[in-house]
């Protein structure tokens, strides 16, 4: 754990994470809140036609159709907008930011959330590359890899108003079942705000990670004045504990608290998690707790 020197931070899953982190921190410098900076910082690996698990270019579902998840929280009036399985949009995270600020709900999935995207004017595009179909074709003939090839890229943020967001966003389980929908829009699950308290956001198998509400948790361990290191690795040590799965369960976690001290881990040592609180942005990795 550390304690950035300037008041403006921000910090994002995975070592892809460090362009995210910069596109956030460049949102930040021209003005814009924390909430814009965790929409911006999501959109870049969105638009990552090399990134295999979030948006344009992430692994498909069985059916060879890519189908995301994502969502959005702002700390003030704790407002959150998501999407499931959404088909064909190529920035989930603005929907889901949508569904926050101008739709009377907080989630919506599958075939409504795509109709409010194209009545809200975001246009419709195939995030299936000539790549990811190739993988695909190889998939449905070998099944090699089925549920491999996750990753979300999930950013917390703190602006100079003190104020606090969370964003996430993926492709979700490589190959996994249509319909099939992560912790990554889970509010609680994938990620978590208290404006008063700190912001989490989480990587790793959905299916571990909602069962503990994993996000909710640790900013609930921030609340009670653990250190966002010492919240995550709580909220890792009971999963160790309590799961049959134990150390095997896939959970990885960033978290950033009010006065901008922030942490990150995963079950395992090693971690990578990006964080610009200051000059410039670094990889940092995180202790593990098995
Ligand atoms: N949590 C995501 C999901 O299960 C994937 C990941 O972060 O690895 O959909």
């Amino acid at each position: 754990m550390e304690t950035g020197s300037s008041k403006e931070v921000v910090v994002a899953t995975w070592e892809f994470g460090a362009a995210c982190v910069d596109a956030a921190v460049h949102t930040l410098k021209q003005g814009g809140t924390a909430l814009d900076a965790v929409e911006s910082g999501a959109a870049v690996a969105e638009a990552d036609p090399a990134n295999r698990s979030v948006g344009f270019g992430g692994t498909p579902n069985r059916d060879g159709v890519v189908q995301v998840d994502a969502a959005i929280m702002w700390g003030p009036g704790r407002q959150a907008g998501s999407v499931a399985a959404l088909e064909g949009i190529l920035h989930p995270i603005s929907v889901a930011r949508r569904v926050m600020e101008v739709s009377p709900h907080v989630m919506l999935a599958g075939e409504g959330a795509a109709r409010f995207a194209l009545e809200q004017g975001f246009e419709e595009v195939d995030l299936l590359t000539e790549e990811t179909r190739k993988q695909w074709e190889v998939w449905r003939e070998t099944r090699a890899g089925e549920g491999e090839n996750h990753d979300t890229i999930g950013v917390v943020a703190l602006d100079s108003a003190g104020n606090l967001a969370a964003s996430c966003s993926t492709s979700g389980a490589g190959y996994k079942f249509p319909g099939r929908v992560g912790d990554s829009p889970i509010i609680g699950s994938g990620l978590y705000v208290d404006n008063d308290v700190g912001a989490a956001a989480a990587t790793g198998l959905g299916e571990d990670i909602m069962r503990y509400c994993a996000c909710y948790e640790v900013v609930a361990q921030m609340a009670r004045g653990h250190s966002p290191d010492e919240a995550c690795s709580s909220l890792l040590r009971s999963v160790l504990e309590k799961d049959p799965k134990g150390a095997d369960a896939s959970i990885s976690l960033v978290a950033l608290n009010k006065e901008g001290a922030y942490g990150g881990s995963g079950m395992q040592k090693g971690f990578p998690y990006a964080v610009a609180a200051g000059a410039e942005t670094r990889v940092l990795r995180g202790a593990g707790v098995v």
